[in-house]
């Protein structure tokens, strides 16, 4: 009885712990701050000064201005907003993107194409993932007014994408870039203005903050994503969610004061899982190109000949919790979009990693997965 009251979260790439830092600036203004944002009375302006902040710092750990930070209540919010918003403001004749984008982003773009009668282009990519810069390139040559949505990191497989290259071109070629930051936001040392992107998407449960707040980097303007009040700088009206947004900059701040350290710790436990996974199941096919490269905190992999999602629930009965499929869609899908979409018939499982996974932790989940198969 007692290994199964032993539980291993390897699901990090869906959701993150909340971390201390946030925990206590949300508890904090939770206890003493209670005014409308708006009012212009000192306790109201108090409560703006929290947001204001919060602002200044996430833009410092991004290394942008505060005008080009607006809180919003989770990246899917932003995705869908900003793009619909883009492609009016912009007057975009061509919607360029890849089937590899999380669902939040593709369902935008189909929607968009569909009502806006505006052409949605996928850029090819390789067998790992890895979009071809090339078949961009002719993609945005024989398109103008493009607006591009490509992500950094690939929530599923891990591939990170070369997104300063891919804004290059897209300046190149006065297109329009925005960009699904979600998995690498608070995961590296980012400096946005210098990464070409127009547009980014963040979100802090991704970084041990608060779940429901997100952060859009704008470098340039859009009509108000929500209306009804100047809120946000008149992108977004509503009474603000102050202890989101306090514990989301709280939580990008901690993130930041030791991000190298902790992607060294990530480093070593996929490079350990990875050694263990080979050793004792040789037959393992990895999903993307981990062994090489991509982002430190995920795993994809499948078995051979091996029920996928069985495994995944046994996994899940021995207390150890991973993915298959994208957490926002798990038992929605048979085979995520993107596996499918990299031509592979076999449901597969995400192992993905965080400041608190252990070698203990991965020597259980082998020791589990082993009993298993
Ligand atoms: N984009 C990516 C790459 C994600 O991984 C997620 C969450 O899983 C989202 C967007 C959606 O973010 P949110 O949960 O803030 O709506």
């Amino acid at each position: 009885m007692t290994e199964y009251t032993k539980k291993v979260y390897l699901d990090y790439a869906a959701s993150t712990p909340l971390c201390k830092e946030s925990r206590e600036a949300m508890e904090n203004v939770m206890q003493t701050v209670y005014a409308n944002p708006s009012a212009v009375h000192a306790l109201g302006r108090a409560a703006n000064v929290c947001i204001e902040q919060a602002r200044s710092t996430v833009a410092d750990c991004l290394h942008c201005g505060r005008e080009n930070i607006i809180f919003t209540s989770g990246a899917t919010e932003a995705i869908n907003l900003t793009i619909n918003n883009i492609c009016a403001d912009y007057s975009i004749k061509t919607l360029i993107s890849s089937p590899l984008e999380h669902s939040a982003v593709i369902h935008t773009l189909q929607h968009i194409s569909k009502t806006k009668n505006i052409p949605l282009l996928n850029v090819e990519h390789d067998k790992y993932g890895n979009i071809d810069n090339e078949h961009l390139t002719n993609l945005l040559a024989e398109n103008s007014a493009s607006l591009v949505v490509l992500m950094h990191g690939n929530n599923e497989t891990g591939q990170l994408t070369d997104i300063e290259a891919i804004g290059q071109m897209c300046r190149q070629y006065n297109a329009l870039f925005f960009c699904d930051m979600v998995q690498t936001i608070g995961k590296y040392e980012l400096n946005l203005p210098q990464m070409n992107v127009d547009f980014a998407v963040g979100t802090a449960h991704k970084f041990y903050g608060p779940k429901g707040t997100g952060i859009l980097y704008l470098s340039k303007k859009v009509s108000p994503l929500l209306l009804g009040g100047a809120q946000e700088r008149n992108i977004r009206a509503g009474t603000e969610n102050i202890y989101g947004i306090v514990g989301t900059a709280a939580a990008l701040n901690a993130q930041m004061s030791n991000v190298n350290s902790q992607l060294q710790h990530i480093q070593h436990i996929k490079k350990y899982c990875i050694e263990k996974l080979l050793q004792n199941l040789p037959q393992i096919i990895f999903v993307g190109n981990c062994q090489n490269g991509g982002m430190e905190h995920i795993i994809n992999f499948y078995l051979p000949d091996t029920e996928m999602d069985i495994l995944s629930m046994q996994l899940d009965m021995a207390g150890i919790a991973l993915s298959s499929g994208s957490a926002c869609s798990s038992g929605t899908e048979r085979i995520s979009h993107v596996i499918n979409a990299l031509n592979i018939n076999s449901k597969t499982l995400r192992l993905s990693f965080g400041k608190q996974t252990s070698t203990d932790d991965i020597d259980f989940f082998i020791q589990n997965l082993i009993l298993f198969i």
